[in-house]
């Protein structure tokens, strides 16, 4: 087929050892429709993966949004530098509506830029009222925040960092909050103790020399992570304590996923920054967004002498009228068929079937997540946890794949939180489509179980 020989000779795909193309062919989508996407090859899936990598949640084939985009694209296709746009100011004030608290939003076209300017932020402010000393940004193990080398630099995932240092100088790493792989035991604060974590950083490093911190409200490719009950109540109050300004990566959470319209709304926390992605048009268009509140905004502002100093970045595609047109559509779906309430149902839907698994393989260990972000976390002693071989869940991928069902893996992990399975379905999921994923589980883990 010439569009599989054109890929096996030109394209460079992600996260991909091309020497196994040799032997296999790669595969190619080339249509979806709700929760379903057809390879080249005619194969059908229902696709738990939300497009490979979290991103498509109103599902596919949504032709109000390409009509949206296309009536946007024949007006003003774009316009960027100090100009704003029509679609870019609809969808700020729409967006900023459902998060209390924040005020400015900031385009971008992916979820590592929309990072990297909030660390420029936070630079920025570090510069203009701490003579540039409170310049660091903490982020925690596991958790992942782009691509980038600085975005890299504050990522928490030895894997995906091994072989590109050097990095940024002024990133710093504290501890993760799993409690199934935790430090401290069986014990009622585990939350509390966690959290506590960011506390000793924060005094390591010196109060007067630390930014922010970053943090995802679930871990998502770091194995599906959620904090114990107490945790965010006392990173918030670290946050303050210390005069730290709290940066929450919703770039996979953001826009309905877990179950509320942003993941940190579960827990009762007013983040200073916040960024998202992949949701925010549920990737029909690139667009991604730097939210702040005011007070940060202001810090940008100044009259006379100080004018020049307001923040010196630009990101060209932040100027492309498709994204926010897109997302306005988007969140006018989201709304009207009220996909943050289902994401909830059909989330606790699937972790209840999820437990019921559980109770009947050994292969899994623990099972997690929030909404419609979930994991099935493999391994091959439960009493000790000790974790699944790679090759296991890389086998329980390609069973489901042969039976139609596209699922998540955590990538390789030279540490103990690795072999996670992860869900990420598209928000419009039934309760069919749910039964479809749990029945293929079950059968896969059966087989795997003779
Ligand atoms: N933050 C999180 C939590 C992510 O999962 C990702 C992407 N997987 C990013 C940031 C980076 O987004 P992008 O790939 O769009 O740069």
């Amino acid at each position: 087929m010439q569009t599989i020989e054109q890929d096996r000779n030109h394209v460079w795909h992600h996260l991909s050892q091309h020497s196994v193309l040799k032997t296999q062919d790669p595969m190619i989508i080339v249509k979806g429709e709700g929760s379903r996407v057809w390879d080249i090859k005619g194969n059908s899936y229902l696709d738990a993966s939300a497009g490979g990598v979290w991103c498509v949640n109103v599902g596919y084939g949504r032709t109000s949004i390409a009509d949206a985009i296309s009536q946007q694209l024949s007006t003003l296709n774009f316009f960027a530098g100090t100009a704003g746009t029509i679609p870019g100011a609809v969808f700020a004030e729409k967006l900023v509506a459902k998060m209390p608290g924040m005020s400015r939003v900031y385009y971008a076209s992916s979820g590592s830029e929309a990072n990297e300017k909030a660390f420029k932020i936070v630079r920025q402010i570090s510069h203009k009222k701490y003579g540039g000393k409170k310049y660091k940004i903490l982020y925690r193990e596991r958790d992942y925040h782009g691509s980038t080398i600085a975005t890299l630099s504050a990522t928490g995932q030895e894997e995906r960092r091994q072989q590109y240092g050097p990095f940024v100088p002024g990133f710093v790493e504290f501890p993760h909050c799993c409690e199934y792989r935790g430090q401290f035991g069986d014990v009622d604060n585990y939350g509390e103790l966690a959290a506590l974590e960011l506390e000793n950083a924060i005094l390591r490093e010196g109060p007067d020399t630390v930014g922010s911190v970053i943090l995802e409200p679930i871990t998502a490719g770091g194995g599906v992570i959620t904090a114990p009950q107490g945790y965010w109540p006392k990173i918030q109050e670290i946050c303050r304590k210390y005069n730290v300004l709290l940066h929450i990566d919703e770039v996979v959470c953001g826009l309905g996923r877990t179950g509320k319209w942003f993941g940190y709304q579960h827990y009762g926390i007013q983040p200073d920054i916040v960024t998202l992605a992949k949701g925010v048009a549920s990737s029909y268009a690139a667009i991604s967004c730097t939210v702040t509140t005011e007070a940060v905004f202001q810090e940008f502002l100044a009259d006379g002498a100080e004018k020049d100093v307001y923040f010196r970045d630009i990101s060209t595609f932040g100027g492309c009228t498709a994204g926010p047109a897109a997302a306005i559509e988007n969140m006018r779906i989201i709304e009207e068929e009220g996909l943050v309430e289902n994401s909830a149902l059909m989330g606790d839907y699937l972790l209840a079937g999820f437990q019921q698994l559980k109770e009947k393989f050994e292969l899994i260990g623990d099972v997690r997540g929030k909404g419609l972000l979930l994991g099935i976390e493999l391994v091959s002693d439960r009493a000790n946890k000790t974790p699944a071989p790679e090759q296991v869940a890389i086998r329980v991928a390609a069973m489901c794949m042969q039976k139609g069902l596209i699922i998540g893996r955590t990538n390789r992990s030279f540490e103990q939180l690795n072999n996670t399975l992860c869900f990420c379905p598209v928000m419009t999921i039934t309760q069919e489509e749910a039964d479809f994923i749990l029945q293929t589980l079950d059968s896969v883990f059966s087989e795997l179980s003779l």
